[in-house]
């Protein structure tokens, strides 16, 4: 078996309204917006990017901007909540940010780690766990939040199963995961290190109602590959237990695989390289549109299906101080 992926690279989520998202993940979560572009697949729709700095792979949540689809509820062979890693220092700082700017909010524990939960504009159930790692963070020094208390990457995406038996036994036979705790009907596994970015909660949720693509839920996640060979090599391994996978395909900020583990949750690999400073430099990330290639010569006509997007600005870091 090829090395471990070493943790989560980005989720990707459905969202039905472009501006309020963005309003969330900058103005609450105090994520940078990294990125405008366009779904590579359906390209008069968006597909815009939050995360650390430079959207360091681990950090980066991501939202295609599809108004078209109904709402519904998530549900069994998806990926039901995002967890993001902030200091344990941190958890009172954000409960009353998060009360300051009228977002609800409830604490849980989950294998002896505090976190908050609170559901972003879509009603996507999102986590803030106080454990976090400054290792590959790249803090942005004048976001909304003060970096001593800012989302450091994620922490762990939470995968709900009809039945759990299948995923589990994919995720550590077939993909190298290895179990660290389990608690009821919820099961924790980690690849790589470990920590941070690296966990993932699998729910056994027979009575969930089964998900289907639409706004308000997770999309697929991404794992991450170190490089090129390295995600070839998983390629093939994943080939061979069954996986119908896709090839390569060019995703201009990385490049990627896409299949499905066995309870349905659409999986990813996605390489480190080259990130999101391929077509913009770090300072300017997110600012203007960026299209792939193939797209350029619509780009008038692109832009005249994508309302525009104001991305608040970082004046608003008193709440919660
Ligand atoms: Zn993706």
């Amino acid at each position: 078996m090829p090395a471990n992926v070493p943790g989560i690279h980005h989720v990707t989520c459905v969202t039905g309204d472009v501006q309020k998202n963005v309003d969330f993940y900058v103005g609450v979560l105090g994520l940078r917006f990294i990125k405008k572009t366009v779904n590579f697949d359906v390209p008069d729709t968006y597909h815009i990017y939050f995360g650390d700095y430079l959207g360091t792979p681990g950090s980066a949540m991501t939202f295609f901007g599809w108004p078209h689809l109904p709402w519904r509820p998530a549900g069994s062979g998806q990926v039901t909540v995002v967890s993001f890693a902030v200091p344990s220092r941190s958890m009172d700082f954000w409960s009353k940010r998060l009360s300051g700017l009228g977002v609800e909010a409830s604490r849980a524990t989950r294998f002896g780690v505090d976190a908050l939960v609170l559901n972003d504009f879509d009603s996507i159930q999102i986590e803030l766990v106080g454990e976090a790692s400054d290792e590959r963070w790249k803090p942005w020094p004048d976001g909304p939040v003060d970096p001593q208390h800012a989302i450091r990457s994620f922490y762990s995406v939470t995968l709900c199963e009809e039945s759990d038996l299948a995923t589990i036994a994919f995720l550590t036979d077939s993909m190298g995961f290895r179990k660290v705790g389990s608690d009821g009907n919820r099961t924790r596994f980690a690849t790589g290190a470990g920590g941070p970015s690296s966990v993932v909660d699998v729910l056994d949720a027979p009575e969930a109602p089964v998900g289907e693509e639409a706004v308000g839920t997770v999309h697929h996640v991404a794992w991450r590959a170190s490089n090129d060979a390295h995600q070839l090599d998983w390629r093939e391994v994943l080939v061979k237990s069954g996986r119908n996978v896709t090839p390569v395909i060019e995703r201009k900020y990385f490049r990627s695989i896409y299949f499905r583990e066995p309870g349905g949750v659409l999986f990813e690999i996605a390489t480190d390289q080259p990130g999101f400073t391929v077509d913009e430099p770090a300072e300017d990330l997110g600012s203007s549109l960026q299209l792939p290639p193939q797209y350029e010569g619509r780009r008038e006509n692109l832009k005249f299906n994508l309302p525009p997007i104001v991305v608040p600005t970082t004046a608003a870091r008193g709440a919660g101080h």
